[in-house]
């Protein structure tokens, strides 16, 4: 559930300079989309956008047919989970990390969570990385470990709609598929927006749009877009 549209989106930073042309699309729901092109082609920004960090100059952003500039920019964070690249953990244990966004959360749904992430060997520990934290519970976790446990946090939360921000990814490949397989578990049969850099990851996509220079050039399935190139 939770379809996403984007309709003639037009947007700049800059008043001067567009990065968004005219941006049309759709994530049906419970569909995968993804968005590949070259650095600068303005992806990211298409997901800054559907959260409201900024509003649009022209055209409009609907989810489940709102228009997401007559909502508060909570309701909207609300409905949608992140899996962002680099997660900022609190200074809590990981279970607290992982309850973080559904605190009303069970110790059986915590943990069940952890497992599908397959982080649940230790989440009573505290994760490392804080000038205050010296204690022997504290753990050094790996950037793939930190990004497991938010995608632990994103299968407990269970929102209506994904929007998974590959960035750059200097993860090994043995940790690669092992975050590749849980989020193929979070987002399946969900609605899910990808921001792809790596193309690996969007072969499950239901539909995969090219973005250059703030334009869609291209769109179709992985097999389309191949059979074209
Ligand atoms: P991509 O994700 O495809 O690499 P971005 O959406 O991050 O592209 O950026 C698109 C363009 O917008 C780039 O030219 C970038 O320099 C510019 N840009 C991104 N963020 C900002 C910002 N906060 N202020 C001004 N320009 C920005
Ligand atoms: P919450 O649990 O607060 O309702 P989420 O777990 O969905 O929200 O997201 C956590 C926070 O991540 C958001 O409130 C927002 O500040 C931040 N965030 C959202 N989108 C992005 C993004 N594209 N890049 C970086 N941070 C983001």
């Amino acid at each position: 559930d939770g379809a996403i549209r984007f309709e003639n989106v037009r947007f700049g930073y800059d008043p001067a300079r567009e990065i968004l042309k005219g941006v049309s699309f759709e994530v049906p729901p419970g569909k995968s989309v993804a968005i590949v092109g070259p650095s600068g082609a303005g992806k990211s920004t298409i997901s800054r956008l559907l959260f409201r960090f900024y509003d649009v100059n022209g055209g409009k952003i609907t989810i489940d047919g709102q228009d997401i500039s007559a909502v508060t920019q909570e309701s909207v964070r609300a409905a949608i989970g992140i899996v962002p690249q680099d997660t900022v953990l609190f200074n809590d244990t990981i279970a607290y990390n992982i309850r973080y966004g559904r605190t009303d959360a069970s110790e059986e749904e915590v943990v069940r969570a952890a497992e599908l992430a397959q982080i649940a060997g230790f989440i009573e520990q505290l994760p490392g990385g804080f000038a205050s934290m010296v204690g022997e519970r504290g753990l050094k976790l790996s950037g793939g470990e930190k990004q497991r446990v938010a995608i632990a946090r994103t299968i407990l939360k269970a929102p209506p709609i994904l929007v998974l921000d590959e960035a750059t990814s200097a993860l090994d490949t043995h940790t690669e598929q092992e975050i590749q397989s849980a989020l193929d578990l979070v987002s399946k049969n969900r609605t899910t927006l990808t921001i792809a850099h790596r193309l690996s990851t969007i072969i499950n996509s239901d539909e995969i749009l090219v973005l250059k220079a703030g334009e869609i050039v291209e769109r179709g399935s992985h097999r389309e877009l191949l059979a074209k190139s």
